[in-house]
């Protein structure tokens, strides 16, 4: 009875175990794959800490991105907002980033130095990052600021252009200053996406202006909290296609405009860069002719694996209808979707041609992709 009591508990606490197990929340990392010539490198360089207005130590931004699986980040406090300043006097404007270096150490994440130059509009807000040190930012007025961080070399982009906050009409504004700002070089890059808003003005002002797209989090608080990622959320984040994953690699990518922004599963960013990224994305798995009594049908079954973080809904722009679908299909993120495919006659290959409608290229602009199928194996 003794030894029967043993097995039971044996019996209960497995399956205890089993239950504590299946309730721990799975991490989920962000990932997409390489496209030709460039490594696709997941970043963040809009985030703060206490040394600002944030509600964290450097290190747990360290650890956020390294359970999210980003390839880079910095930390970009205000220089000119310093509600802690009673607790943390914070003298040394450079040491949330020494911080974070330190505690990034053999991780393999790349931390990059910055800070966040805060104005009212106009310029409003922008961050310095590769900012060698943000001491020398301090009591600067508005345009020499800009002028010193580029003189110490940094990369600077415009902050939420679109923020409500500064600009009522929630609309991104391209002013006399803004265009001073991005004619003598000093801005570079410009956020379409800053934590929850994304902004089509902003697009647009990127477009026209060769400014380099960025999406950040603007994070104060936490990831998981403010990005719901345990019921599938993720943050805004910068896809950086670098030739190596190095701090010079995302410098030149940077400098030359090769990002793209995923922002809520939407992808945003210029043709040249989210083809290649989409179409990387979706692997055939599978092509079978299905068959009909008298032999082969010419309906054509194909498993497609979605092998990136984002789902994909495709718009058919083909003359093909399919058997099982409507005009739109749904590629879930990490998973197989079968779609079958009625090409009306036999044909050893053919294209299907879809348009990425969560995929937005320029204001009201999706971007078109290929998928190749054969149906004759070699
Ligand atoms: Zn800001
Ligand atoms: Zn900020």
């Amino acid at each position: 009875m003794k030894h029967f009591k043993n097995v039971l508990f044996f019996i209960v606490s497995f399956f205890l175990t089993v239950q504590v197990c299946a309730q721990t929340p799975v991490i989920k990392t962000i990932g997409f794959p390489d496209i030709p010539g460039y490594k696709t490198l997941v970043c963040d360089f809009h985030q703060h800490t206490v040394f600002s207005d944030g509600e964290v130590w450097p290190t747990i931004r360290v650890r956020e991105a390294l359970n999210g699986g980003l390839d880079a980040i910095s930390i970009t406090d205000h220089i000119e907002y310093q509600p802690h300043s009673e607790d943390i006097p914070h003298p040394d404007r450079n040491r949330p980033y020494h911080i974070a270096l330190e505690a990034a150490e053999n991780t393999g994440l790349l931390v990059f130095s910055g800070s966040e130059i805060t104005r009212d509009m106009p310029p409003g807000h922008a961050n310095a990052i590769f900012l060698p040190d943000a001491n020398k930012l301090v009591g600067l007025d508005s345009m020499e600021v800009f002028r010193e961080a580029k003189k110490q070399g940094a990369f600077v982009f415009w902050n939420h252009p679109h923020w409500y906050a500064q600009s009522p009409n929630g609309t991104a504004i391209l002013t006399r200053i803004h265009k001073q700002l991005i004619k003598e070089g000093l801005i570079k890059g410009i956020e379409i996406v800053n934590e929850h808003s994304y902004s089509d003005e902003a697009l647009k002002i990127a477009i026209d202006n060769k400014l380099t797209m960025i999406g950040s989090s603007d994070i104060h608080d936490l990831i998981d909290w403010h990005y719901n990622t345990a019921e599938g959320g993720h943050r805004p984040v910068t896809l950086v296609f670098a030739k190596e994953n190095n701090e010079e690699s995302v410098r030149e990518a940077l400098q030359l405009g090769r990002t793209a922004v995923w922002f809520d599963q939407t992808l945003i960013g210029k043709d040249e860069f989210l083809v290649p990224l989409i179409q990387q994305s979706i692997v055939i798995r599978k092509t079978q002719i299905m068959e009909s009594y008298t032999g082969k049908s010419t309906v054509v079954s194909i498993s497609l694996e979605n092998i990136s973080d984002s789902d994909y809904i495709l718009e058919n722009q083909t003359d093909f209808t399919f058997y099982d679908n409507t005009d739109v299909v749904m590629l879930k993120a990490n998973a197989v979707t079968t779609i079958q495919v009625k090409p009306l006659k036999a044909l050893k290959t053919f294209t299907l041609r879809f348009k990425v409608l969560n995929a937005v290229t320029a204001p009201k602009k999706h971007p078109l992709i290929n998928v190749n199928v054969y149906t004759v194996q070699n």
